[in-house]
C-alpha cells in the first residue's frame, strides 16, 4: 500500500476535561497517514485518482474544530472517519493527535494518542424462526447501517430447515455485504446491541430466536479471542448461511480453506 503522510498539521482547538483547556483552548499538532494505491493517479497524472493534501488538511482542522470534545479520542475519531467517508480511495488511517501544551503542571514533552482505523468488506448472515420472520429480518438489516457501516448488497430471503437442534420451527435466513469503518470487535458490539434492541432472548444454544445476526468474514482477516472467531468456525458446514451468501458474493475467499463461498457451497451440496 502507498501512503500519503502530513505531519505536524497545528490546529488551535478547545479539547479537554479541565475547565481552562475548554475556555482558552491550545496548539494541538496532528500527524496524519493516509494507506492507498495511488499509481493508476501516478500513470495518468491525475490528481482525482489520488488525495489532495491541501483539501485534507482543510477539512481535517474543520472537523477537528467544529465542536469541544472531553477526549482527544474522540475529536480523533470524527477525523479517522471524516477521512474514510470523503475518500473512497483511501483503505486505512492512521493518526496522530500531539498535546504538546497539555496541563498537567509538570514538565512533560508531548502527550498523544495514535489510532488506526480501516474501511473493511464484511459478510454478515441474519436468522429468524419466531415471531414475523420477514419483518423480523427487515428491521434488523435497516438498523446495520449508521454512520459507520454502509450495506452494499442484500440477498433474498430463504426459508431453511433448523439446523442442529431440529425440533423447532423453520428459518428465515438472509445474508448481508457491509462496508464498515467499526473495528472488527466493535461491529461485533454493534450487532449485539441490534439483537438486545429488538428484544432477543439468549434462552438456548441453537434454539428459537427471533434475531440471529452473525459476521461470517471480514476482509481476510483471522481472528480467535474469546468473543469473536472469523472467519466463523461453521460457515463451511451451513448451508443456511452460504447460499444467501453466494448470491451476493460469490467471490470472496475463505481465507482459511482459500475457497471462494461459491466452491464452499458445492462441497457441501456434494457431500
Ligand atoms: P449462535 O450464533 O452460535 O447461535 P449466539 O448468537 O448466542 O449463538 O452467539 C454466541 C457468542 O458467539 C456471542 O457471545 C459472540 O461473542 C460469539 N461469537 C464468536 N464469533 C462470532 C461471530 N463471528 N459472529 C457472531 N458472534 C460470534
Ligand atoms: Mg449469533
Amino acid at each position: 500500500m502507498d501512503r500519503i503522510v502530513a505531519r505536524d498539521l497545528v490546529v488551535f482547538a478547545n479539547h479537554g476535561v479541565f475547565p481552562e483547556e475548554k475556555t482558552l483552548g491550545q496548539k494541538f499538532l496532528i500527524d496524519i497517514d493516509l494507506g492507498l494505491d495511488c499509481q493508476e493517479a501516478a500513470i495518468k497524472e491525475d490528481l482525482t485518482k489520488s488525495v489532495h493534501y491541501g483539501d485534507l488538511a482543510h477539512g481535517v482542522k474543520k472537523v477537528f474544530t467544529d465542536k469541544s470534545h472531553d477526549l482527544i479520542e474522540s475529536a480523533s475519531e470524527e477525523v479517522a472517519q471524516y477521512i474514510l467517508r470523503t475518500y473512497p480511495l483511501v483503505n486505512e488511517v492512521r493518526l496522530r493527535v500531539k498535546k504538546p501544551w497539555a496541563p498537567v503542571g509538570l514538565d512533560l514533552d508531548t502527550v498523544y494518542i495514535e489510532i488506526k482505523r480501516k474501511r473493511h468488506r464484511a459478510l454478515i448472515s441474519l436468522g429468524s424462526n419466531m415471531g414475523d420472520k420477514k419483518s423480523n429480518l427487515d428491521k434488523a438489516i435497516s438498523l446495520i447501517e449508521d454512520d459507520y457501516t454502509k450495506i452494499k448488497k442484500k440477498s433474498s430471503y430463504y426459508e431453511t430447515k433448523a439446523w442442529g437442534k431440529e425440533d423447532q420451527d423453520d428459518f428465515l435466513n438472509a445474508g448481508v455485504e457491509i462496508s464498515t469503518f467499526y473495528t472488527p470487535h466493535n461491529l461485533l458490539a454493534h450487532l449485539q446491541g441490534i439483537e438486545n434492541t429488538m428484544g432477543r432472548v439468549r434462552k438456548e444454544a441453537r434454539g428459537p430466536r427471533n434475531i440471529d445476526i452473525d459476521i461470517i468474514l471480514i476482509d481476510d482477516l483471522v481472528i480467535n479471542t474469546q468473543r469473536l472467531s472469523l472467519p466463523h468456525p461453521y460457515m463451511r458446514e451451513r448451508a443456511f448461511v452460504l447460499e444467501p451468501l453466494k448470491e451476493i458474493a460469490p467471490k470472496y475467499v475463505d481465507p482459511i480453506s482459500h475457497k471462494t463461498i461459491e466452491q464452499l457451497l458445492r462441497d457441501l451440496n456434494s457431500n
